[in-house]
């Protein structure tokens, strides 16, 4: 008899397994359908013995202090500042647009100042931002929007813009200044050897059964738990009663090369050509010295893996429904990207699974105080 059936191996199953079993002695059985744990985050060694990430590049990153303590327990780290090129127009700019990027892209002379007057130059005004195309133009102005964001996105999403909510082209700034890294979090780490062994340090509890090949459908009948925290699809959870969430979904492209360095920079995007978005090289992440070089190109699509909840109003309006309904389903805990549909960061699931950790903690120190 378990306390837990867990399904998903991922940050938002594999936290809460870790949580219950080493906090409040829980015995917890945790199933993924895929043959590994990691979700997502999952990394390996390829035939070449290039570490990569099967799943497409994953940069751990975050402002939070509890949360970095928390995953220090289970990994050393290897400092790392994640930095993006986008080729544009035969040139490779950084990304985020900084100052370096418009004069580059211009050949002007720009500084703090006088970028900042660019910007506003060219920026639209736009009383409500409601979508990413209000974002980026109210920020940068149509012409950068439609060099760096359009096409882009129309790649990455199969939408317009302008048929995606602002939050999505929002998780990019524009910069007044020379700061070219990605992200601008305090805590900007890479675990030194690699995210499944983290995930396998989280997991090694006596409290804790792993299940892998294995659909929670296939095997809940066998196994006796009391209560099951889901991270899967919400939909596929309540067998699509109210219709499909669309998820975006990426194929990916690996290759190992014969050279000891690929390309530039550890991600190039490709806003305007080809049908993939971005070329990751991993040596760059992982900082692995290798005489070969392993890359993944991605190209979106849409019946795969569910990988991206897509943010716009229509799928919000689904989603409640199936929120209401998880609200009322008894012994059951929704928890992580896929099952609460949101475009969640690696860290952002972790917080999600350590506040229900809280929660059920809470409850049962209620209960055993009445
Ligand atoms: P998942 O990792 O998706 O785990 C859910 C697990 O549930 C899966 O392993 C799945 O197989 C399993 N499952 C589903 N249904 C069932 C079932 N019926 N039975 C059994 N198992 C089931 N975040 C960052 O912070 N930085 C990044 O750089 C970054 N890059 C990303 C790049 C890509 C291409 C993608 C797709 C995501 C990226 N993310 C990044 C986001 C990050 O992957 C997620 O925030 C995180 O992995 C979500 O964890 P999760 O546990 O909610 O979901
Ligand atoms: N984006 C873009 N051009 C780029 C990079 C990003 O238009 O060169 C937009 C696009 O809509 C993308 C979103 O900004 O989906 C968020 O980008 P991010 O790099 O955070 O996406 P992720 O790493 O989650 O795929």
């Amino acid at each position: 008899m378990f306390d837990y059936l867990i399904v998903g191996a991922g940050f938002a199953g594999s936290v809460l397994a870790e949580r219950l079993a080493s906090q409040l002695n829980k015995k917890v059985v945790i199933c993924d359908r895929r043959p590994h744990i990691g979700g997502n985050a999952y990394d390996r060694y390829d035939d070449h013995g290039l570490l990569i990430h099967q799943y497409g590049p994953h940069i751990f990153h975050t402002a939070s202090k509890r949360i970095f303590d928390y995953l220090s327990g289970f990994t050393p780290w290897r400092a790392y500042q994640h930095r993006v090129l986008a080729c544009v127009n035969g040139l490779l700019l950084p990304f985020p647009i900084n100052i370096t990027t418009v004069n580059r892209l211009y050949g002007l002379s720009l500084d703090p100042d006088t970028s900042a007057e660019f910007f506003a130059q060219r920026a639209e005004p736009i009383a409500q931002v409601r979508t990413s195309e209000d974002a980026v133009v109210s920020k940068v102005g149509r012409e950068l929007y439609e060099v760096f964001f359009r096409n882009y996105t129309r790649k990455q999403w199969g939408l317009d813009p302008s048929e995606l909510d602002a939050a999505v082209a929002s998780r990019v700034p524009a910069r007044t200044n020379y700061d070219d890294r990605y992200f601008t979090d305090d805590y900007q780490f890479m675990p030194r050897h690699g995210f499944t062994r983290m995930f396998e340090n989280m997991l090694d509890h006596r409290n804790i059964k792993i299940l892998l090949n294995a659909d929670y459908r296939e095997i809940a009948s066998d196994v006796r738990y009391a209560s099951m925290i889901y991270t899967g699809p919400i939909d596929e959870f309540f067998d699509l009663r109210f219709g499909k969430l669309p998820y975006r979904s990426l194929r990916f492209r690996h290759e190992t090369h014969d050279v000891e360095q690929f390309q530039a920079g550890p991600v190039v995007n490709f806003p305007n050509e080809h049908d993939y978005t971005r070329v990751t090289e991993f040596k760059w992440l992982t900082g692995q010295t290798h005489a070969k070089t392993s890359i993944v190109y991605e190209y979106p699509c849409d019946d795969d893996d569910p990988y991206y909840p897509v943010p716009r109003p229509e799928n919000a309006e689904i989603y409640r429904k199936y929120k209401a309904l998880a609200d009322v389903t008894p012994n059951v805990r929704f928890v992580g990207r896929l099952a609460t549909y949101r475009y969640y960061n690696m860290d952002q699931v972790v917080g999600q699974a350590l506040a229900t950790f809280d929660q059920i903690a809470g409850k049962r120190a209620a209960s055993e105080h009445d």
